[in-house]
């Protein structure tokens, strides 16, 4: 057992031997609770339609914890259709990967300028790089 697995449950401070879990063993049990809160919640007819809100509401479950599960897959909203989690940089609601439509564009958009950044400043460098052999090759005629 290595140092490095004794760490301080990110959920409620307590410090834990990790394993595989990445919170401490009673946090598991609490999360399975509210796993299982959110579980009973949609599986009734009237609830079918509601929100991540309403379900966070209904349950006491956070968002965030909602959020968690779904993305770990946990938590189908396939039956949910009003069911969705924040995107991770503005907050709109979303129902698959982990930015919204907009969010991705804008980081596609800023990873391309970056690349093109990233070219301009390589055929920079090239273009002194010759600039200079050019020049040295005559200090030495
Ligand atoms: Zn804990
Ligand atoms: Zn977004």
């Amino acid at each position: 057992m290595s140092l490095n697995n004794v760490i301080n449950c990110p959920r409620c401070g307590k410090i834990f031997i990790k394993i595989r879990q990445p919170v401490c063993p009673e946090c598991v049990k609490e999360i399975d609770k509210e796993y299982d809160k959110c579980y009973q919640f949609l599986r009734k007819k009237e609830n079918r339609g509601c929100t991540t809100y309403e379900l966070s509401k209904g349950t006491g479950v956070s968002v965030n914890q909602i959020t968690r599960f779904i993305l770990e897959g946990r938590l189908s909203i396939e039956n949910a259709p009003n069911m969705g989690y924040p995107c991770e940089s503005c907050g709109t609601m979303i129902r698959s990967g982990k930015v919204c439509d907009s969010c991705l564009n804008q980081r596609k958009k800023a990873i391309q300028s970056l690349q093109g950044e990233a070219r301009r400043d390589m055929e920079q460098r090239d273009r002194e790089r010759k600039g200079h052999l050019y020049r040295s090759g005559h200090d030495e005629q």
